[in-house]
This record gives structure tokens, sequence and C-alpha cells, in this order.
């Protein structure tokens, strides 16, 4: 078979069990059987699939159908500048969550040598693209899941770099260091809300990386509490949030003496990022 008819017929199945991206996601899933990449896909519509390529293709469009995510199934992702490795184990980094390293590297322009925590790093995404981008800087990623810290240190020797540590470690209990930048995208869906989630997301990525207990807050409160005692006066706090969080995540931060600087919109202009001075 071709990779043309092959592509179709797979189009055709992946739309009627409503998949949303059908045709990009069979071409994605095509590279990924035959091991080219999409713009060899396009261009060689008539180039003939082996079996065992076949085979491969049909069973990654079968898992596909059901709603794994097909950065599952590739096990990458871009984000920022760079192709992450991702596995069922870490949250697929989103191209909302982007917004916190646009913001970041805007908040350290000017900055030389500043220590920066991320909390809940899961992929290790967000803190590995800031430091790529500002080499003299030194970060800490702390997870409390040790598959999450094993991802996260391939993707440091993937992108090369090693101006980071990554612990594995419950947030309540991390103790070390003082920092000037503190990030954050913890879980921040409300327990019950967990049903409403898009069947891809809520049937196949990790749980511990979405559910923030009986109010959706109940880890932003514990990273709010762990970064106002291990910040720097005037060290900034990046969080990313629910969209319906705002006010309530204000109040929070104010209590622990966080000044808000602003809260950012994301794609589809729902608040989802705040930044922060520790005053
Ligand atoms: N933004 C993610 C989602 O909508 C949730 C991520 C999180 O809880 N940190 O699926």
């Amino acid at each position: 078979m071709n990779i043309d008819i092959a592509i179709k017929q797979a189009t055709l199945l992946l739309k009627k069990c409503d998949i949303k991206s059908p045709l990009l996601d069979s071409e994605i899933l095509m590279s990924k059987a035959i091991q080219k990449d999409r713009k060899f896909i396009i261009l060689n519509q008539n180039y003939k699939i082996n079996k065992i390529s076949l085979n491969f293709f049909k069973s990654l469009i079968s898992q596909r159908s059901s709603g794994m995510p097909v950065a599952y199934l590739t096990k990458k992702k871009f984000f920022w500048k760079h192709e992450f490795d991702t596995d069922k184990d870490v949250l697929i980094p989103r191209p909302d969550t982007e917004l916190i390293v646009e913001e970041t590297l805007k908040l350290t322009k000017n900055k030389n040598n500043i220590k920066i925590l991320e909390i809940g790093s899961g992929s290790g995404c967000i803190i590995l693209s800031v430091l790529n981008e500002r080499k003299d800087f030194t970060g800490i990623g702390i997870d409390i899941s040790k598959k999450c810290v094993d991802l996260s240190k391939k993707n440091t020797l993937k992108i090369g770099l090693n101006n980071i540590k990554f612990l594995k470690s419950n947030v309540d209990n991390f103790k070390y260091g003082k920092y000037d930048l503190i990030i954050s995208n913890p879980p921040y869906i409300n327990q019950f809300d967990l049903k409403y989630l898009e069947k891809d997301v809520i049937n196949f990525e990790p749980k511990l990386a979405l559910n923030g207990g009986q109010d959706g807050l109940s880890e932003i409160r514990k990273v709010i509490k762990k970064s106002s005692e291990l910040i720097k006066i005037k060290g900034k706090l990046i969080l990313e949030i629910g969209f319906d969080q705002k006010e309530k995540v204000k109040k929070l931060l104010n209590k622990k003496g966080f000044y808000i600087n602003k809260v950012i919109k994301d794609l589809a202009k729902n608040d989802r990022c705040v930044i922060c001075t520790k005053i």
C-alpha cells in the first residue's frame, strides 16, 4: 500500500472516532511508522510502505482512535524551541505553558547568574527552555514523581545543558537554597471537574499532574507557601493557574507577601499566568 491510501484510510477512521485533527495526526503517525519526516510524507504520496511499517502504522492509528494522545505515541512533543521526550508519566507540554517561558525570558533579559527553582518540573520543558537561553543561570527542578525526574534528566542530556539539576522531592519537604526566580505549573484542576476534561487528557495523562484537590488550589497553596520561604526578597514567582482562579490566587499570594505584577492571558484569552514579586 502507498502512503496516500494508508493516510486517507487512517484519516477517515480517526474522523469517525471524533479525533479533532485526523489528517495531521495520521501524517505524524505515518512519519513515526516509516521513520521519515512529515515533509517526506507530503512529497512522496506514492511511496510504497512495507508490511512491517504498515502494521505498525495501523496499530498507532488504532491507539490514537481510542484517544491516546499523539505525543504519547511518538514519545515526543515540540515545546518552545526543542523537541522534548514525553511519555505517559508526564503531562504533555502545552502551547499555553510557553507563556511562562516567554515571560521568564522577558523578565530576565538583563540579569546575570541568577538561581531558578521550578516546582513540579514534569518533563523539564519549562526550566530547560529557559536555561538553554540563559546559560549563566543555574536551576533546580523538583518533582514528586521519580519517573518525571528521570525523563527530565534525559531531556537535559538531549538539549545538552549542565546548569540544571532535577531532584525527586515533595514540595513540602524541599528546603534547599534561596532563589531569585521560582516557576511552577502545578496541578490546578478541581478534582470534581477532572471528568469534564477532554477524553484524551483525562483518560491518558497523569492525574498527579492535573488534580488540584477539592477546590483546585491545594497544590497552588503549597507552591505559594514554599515559594514564600525559598524566594529572595524582590525575587519573582511565575505561576500557571486555572482560568477561574485569578482572584483566589491573588489573595493567597498577597497573604504570603507577594505583590502582583500582572496576570497574563493564554491563547484562548483565559487568565493563565501570574507574575508577582516577593516584598
Ligand atoms: N492546562 C492543563 C489542562 O488544561 C492543566 C495543567 C495543570 O493542571 N497544571 O489540561
